[in-house]
């Protein structure tokens, strides 16, 4: 089997790049190796930074109806090549190929909305602020602007951000995860082809180096970021010792609160999907069920029916359900993590470890897991485990239910089932989580909404995508404007007042 040689886009050229360091890619469905990514050095970032620096004069000068227009073609190209680019991602990642899917769609409704950017960017203009004087407002583009993403999402998540830096008249380097880097490389070559002039839109793989590299780099202006919350919690705080812009996105443990009256039999529908989905390796995976009253005792044998019987294989069989962890690292960090829930005395009601899939000996396969009567103080319960692990607490009553989540240090996301009316508003507003679903487990709010959670799920204020994304990818101007003719004579000592 060939091994390709995964490199960097730098001002409209693939590279393969300085190959000093590389990371190895692999296929976690068969544990081969299937690439080599080249990690960046600080230089070469620099090399990337400055591409995209000289792009920036005429792509911000560009009327932003042309720049949607080219938008609307990387648009077309992207829903021709779909099935490509969530091959890339199984291939790299290990999800099935519909969620896979899934997630490119996910992708190009950022893409969509970042098309109406001549709408998004009309400014605010007042006649006769005071007798022959105008002022009005206006939304300019930063500069470069660094995006830094994680595994989870090769395609959707760095298409929160460039299509929206990009759109607003930013120029954008991408460092995306070096765990499953083909994809970035496909959409690079499409933006070419749909007419972006070279060095608008960038690549550069690599780790913490090249993080560093584009952190510390004088020309970058805006840093977004998604991952873990020990990282997110980094970028922000160097970016802003840098004096960068910065918006970063971390860690997760969300909740699904079941209430009495709910229909069991979809929420445990809901659960299953929302944690046992994508391997339970999404921020907005569902990794704790919280059980009102005697929900618990009915609906804990239900999943762990469901945990038991998931069709686990390779995520290129369309009947797959879940695939393989990402890579052998995370495997034994969540297998390290049913051992303590186990040392700490929660039930396993359903052990995911040792699963195997024939004829994929050497993959990373893991079984779904289920744990029953967790408590707040335990480690399972606390930190983000990351992979197909859900708990069971029990809690007495909605208000216990309402604490418990409240006083959790992740805000991602959250879910509700019910179906009283009054409840759900309650939830609604007293909740202390950035996303809630009423009845919908994975609450990812669309395009035009943003993204974001509370707490240490998002350092910054900024939500990703939205119209707080394009907020974040400009500058506010004010501009007051008066002519000859209004100019009264004299000079004027006191504050400026209406007349
Ligand atoms: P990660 O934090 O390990 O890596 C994210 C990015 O940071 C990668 O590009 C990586 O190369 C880089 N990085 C890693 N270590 C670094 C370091 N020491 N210094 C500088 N850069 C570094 O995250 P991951 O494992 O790729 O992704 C999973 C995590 O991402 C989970 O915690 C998940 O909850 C989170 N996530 C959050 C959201 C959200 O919207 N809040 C969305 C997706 C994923």
């Amino acid at each position: 089997m060939t091994i390709s040689e995964i490199g960097h886009y730098i001002g409209g050229t693939g590279t393969s790049g300085n190959r000093d360091r590389e990371q190895e890619v692999f296929n976690p469905a068969t544990g081969a190796v299937t690439g080599k990514v080249a990690l960046a050095t600080a230089d070469e970032v620099g090399q990337a930074v400055a591409a995209a620096k000289a792009a920036f004069p005429a792509w911000a000068d560009t009327p932003p109806i042309r720049r949607a227009r080219i938008m609307n073609r990387f648009l077309n190209l992207l829903n021709e090549h779909k099935d490509d680019l969530a091959r890339a991602i199984t291939a790299e990642h290990g999800k099935v190929f519909t969620d896979a899917r899934g997630e490119v769609e996910r992708g190009i409704d950022i893409v969509e909305f970042a098309c109406g950017i001549p709408q998004l960017l009309k400014g605010d203009f007042t006649d006769q602020v005071s007798t022959g004087i105008d002022n009005w407002t206006l939304r300019q583009p930063l500069g470069v602007c660094a995006g830094v993403t994680p595994f989870n999402f090769p395609v959707m998540v760095p298409m929160w951000m460039f299509p929206v830096a990009i759109a607003a008249g930013n120029t954008f380097v991408l460092k995306p995860s070096p765990t499953d880097p083909t994809p970035s490389l496909i959409y690079a070559d499409l933006m070419k082809e749909a007419g972006f002039p070279d060095g608008v839109f960038n690549v550069v793989q690599g780790d913490k180096v090249a993080v560093d590299a584009l952190l510390e780099h004088p020309d970058v202006q805006a840093v977004s970021f998604v991952g873990s919350t020990p990282i997110a919690n980094y970028i922000y705080e160097t970016g802003a010792r840098h004096g960068k812009r910065v918006q970063a996105l971390g860690g997760a443990k969300n909740h699904m609160l079941v209430m009495p009256d709910a229909d069991l039999e979809k929420a445990v529908d809901a659960l299953v999907g929302a944690a046992y989905g994508s391997a339970g390796e999404r921020c907005m995976a569902i990794s704790v069920a919280t059980l009102v009253g005697d929900v618990g005792d009915k609906i804990v044998p239900m999943l762990a029916e469901r945990a038991r019987s998931l069709n686990i294989k390779n995520g290129l069989e369309m009947d797959a359900e879940m695939g393989p962890i990402v890579t052998g690292a995370a495997h034994q960090r969540i297998t390290g993590y049913i051992e303590k829930g186990l040392t700490e005395g929660a039930d396993l009601v359903v052990d995911g470890r040792g699963h195997t899939v024939e004829g994929h000996e050497n993959g990373f396969w893991m079984g779904g897991s289920l744990f029953d009567n967790v408590t707040p103080d335990m480690t399972i319960y606390r930190e983000e485990i990351f992979g197909p692990v859900l708990s069971c607490v029990r809690v007495a009553d909605f208000a216990e239910g309402v604490d418990l989540i409240n006083a959790h240090e992740f805000g991602n996301g959250v879910s509700l089932f019910t179906r009283d009316g009054n409840v759900a508003r309650e939830f609604g507003r007293k909740i202390q989580v950035g996303m809630v679903g009423i009845n919908v487990p994975i609450p990812v709010p669309m395009a035009w909404h943003g993204f974001g959670g509370w707490k240490k799920s998002l350092f910054g204020d900024m939500h990703a995508y939205g119209e707080e994304g394009v907020r974040f990818y400009t500058k506010q101007k004010s501009i007051m404007q008066r002519w000859p003719e209004s100019i009264s004579k004299g000079a004027e000592f006191a504050m400026p007042v209406s007349r």
